[in-house]
């Protein structure tokens, strides 16, 4: 007697869409989460609610946005998005080692898989305060990343429930999904502790969108390197790496990039787990208008490389290796008006000077003189011919430096001056298991795949690769969410 034809573990953004799939496929869905209700929504409560697709101008945000006035429509350059340029984004920033079968599935289904999204209850806003910038009246987006889910991401996971509930999926919390049910050749169903029992539970196939192990220490060391056990974690403490493990167990094969992971420049005073009241504010990811520093005083990044999207998820491992894993995100009043509001919130480690003498002495542990030396240096390397534009990668850098700054490069001479010391903090991990991009299906160590088990979402392995382009989480899991739940109830498992 089975419990449902199709069960879910996890109940983040890649198991909704999954549930919404294989619900709107006839199938019976069962979701089991192990965190309690309270703290739902795993590391996708804690996201912006960002999320990255190719479109092709202002009609495709009109159609997802219907709510948008014209007069927002008026004073707004959505520009486009395209395919290629998606594309491009993925084999660059993953220095062409994304797989290529998942990447077309991903960047071809972005679109459609918004309206999808939004067919079924979905609410998307442009994100005007972190992704466009007012030049002239006009707000004017860059960096492709344009849409964000109604609310950020408690209002994404929120959304998720509730049209869950209403299309008559059942979610259980507090049910931490311990091993699969395999008889040497199908998955039936899911080993289950709840605060009560441990039991069994039957079904004609399982996704497992359970996450990434970034919440576990030991294996972030044993995996990603020494010193990552010292990284807090930016999102949910339950993803522990469960749902790989147990596909591991029973002979799936692994895959992607299992040493490296997304994680960025984060309050360095921050809890070791993310804290749903402060969400994603200890990250700051405004460094491309000012420059770090470690604590020998030196730079060690060019903080003007890319857009900040291109770059924040690959910083964080380099924040990591400085000495005593730490940096300095200074600024002066020239930028502070563009620095995001995660800059403002109250828990923010910050110290503030009239002069640069005096703010290297509030930078704790930081070089005095290395940090005024190398300030000097770096003030008189500024192309300040080049005009400053932060809507584009406006080209005005530094020159003869050791490690240069490529765009948005200024003197810093206008006090008083803020610095933000910030650490690692880890965001998820790139490795995890490997997937049939035409179904989702998990396949085992002969690359066929496993009856009854399919994947998506933060546990899917050879997506991305060493850096990752902002917003593409999301989409990762509302694509192949999508996939595997229709192919879980289209019994093609
Ligand atoms: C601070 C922060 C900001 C981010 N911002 C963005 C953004 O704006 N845009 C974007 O695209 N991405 C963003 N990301 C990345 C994004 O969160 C992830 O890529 C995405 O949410 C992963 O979705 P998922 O469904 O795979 O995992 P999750 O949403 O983490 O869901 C996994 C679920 O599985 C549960 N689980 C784990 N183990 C078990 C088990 N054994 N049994 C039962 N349940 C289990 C977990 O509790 C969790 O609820 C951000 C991440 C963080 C941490």
């Amino acid at each position: 007697m089975k419990d449902a034809d199709v069960i879910i573990v996890g109940a983040g953004n890649a198991a909704f869409c999954a549930a919404l799939a294989a619900r709107e496929s006839g199938a019976s869905v069962l979701m089991l989460e192990c965190a309690p209700q309270a703290v739902n929504g795993g590391n996708s409560r804690f996201t912006a609610g960002a999320i990255r697709f190719a479109y092709d101008g202002v009609d495709d945000i009109r159609e997802l946005c219907p709510e948008l006035s014209e007069e927002q429509i008026e004073i707004t350059d959505f520009g486009s998005y395209t395919t290629d340029q998606f594309y491009d984004d993925m084999f660059r920033v993953t220095r062409y080692r994304t797989d290529p079968a998942l990447c077309e599935r991903l960047v071809m289904s972005s679109r459609d898989t918004m309206s999808w999204l939004k067919s079924k209850g979905m609410r998307f806003l442009p994100i005007y305060g972190r992704q466009a910038f007012k030049v002239d009246n006009r707000f004017k987006f860059w960096g492709g990343l344009t849409l964000e889910a109604w609310g950020g991401g408690p209002g994404l996971v929120d959304q998720h429930t509730k049209i869950a509930l209403e299309q008559g999926i059942q979610i259980r919390y507090n049910c931490r999904v311990l091993n699969l049910d395999f008889d040497g050749h199908k998955v039936n169903g899911v080993q289950v502790r709840s605060s009560e029992e441990v039991f069994n539970l039957k079904s004609d196939s399982v996704v497992l969108a359970s996450g990434g192990f970034q919440a576990n220490s030991e294996w972030r060391t044993r995996y990603l390197g020494p010193g990552w056990e010292m990284a807090r974690v930016r999102g949910s403490r339950y993803n522990t790496g469960d749902g790989i493990r147990m596909a591991l167990d029973i002979g799936a094969s692994s895959y992607g990039n299992w040493s490296g992971c997304h994680a960025v420049g984060w309050d360095y005073n921050a809890p070791e787990f993310g804290d749903h009241e402060v969400g994603d504010g200890f990250q700051k990811h405004s460094y491309p208008w000012g420059v770090m520093v470690n604590a020998t005083g030196k730079r060690f990044v060019d903080e003007g490389a890319d857009f900040r999207n291109y770059t924040y998820a690959k910083y964080g491992r380099v924040i990591l290796e400085q000495p005593d894993q730490f940096a300095w995100q200074i600024f002066d009043q020239k930028v502070t008006h563009l620095l995001r509001d995660e800059y403002r919130i109250k828990q923010v480690t910050k110290v503030v000077a009239n002069t640069l003498e005096e703010l290297a002495k509030k930078m704790e542990d930081v070089d005095v003189n290395g940090f005024l030396r190398e300030m000097d240096e770096y003030n008189q390397s500024v192309l300040t011919d080049i005009a400053f534009d932060p809507n584009v990668k406006d080209g005005r850098g530094t020159k003869n430096l050791e490690i240069p700054k490529s765009n948005w490069a200024n003197t810093l001479d206008e006090p008083p001056y803020e610095a933000y010391q910030v650490g690692c903090g880890i965001t998820f991990t790139f490795g995890g298991l490997r997937i049939d991009p035409d179904s989702g299906r998990v396949l085992n160590t002969d690359f066929e795949p496993v009856p009854g088990l399919l994947a998506a979402g933060e546990l899917v392995g050879g997506i991305f690769y060493f850096n990752y382009p902002g917003g593409t989480g999301l989409m990762s899991g509302s694509v192949f969410g999508r996939l595997a739940g229709h192919s879980a109830a289209n019994h093609r498992v």
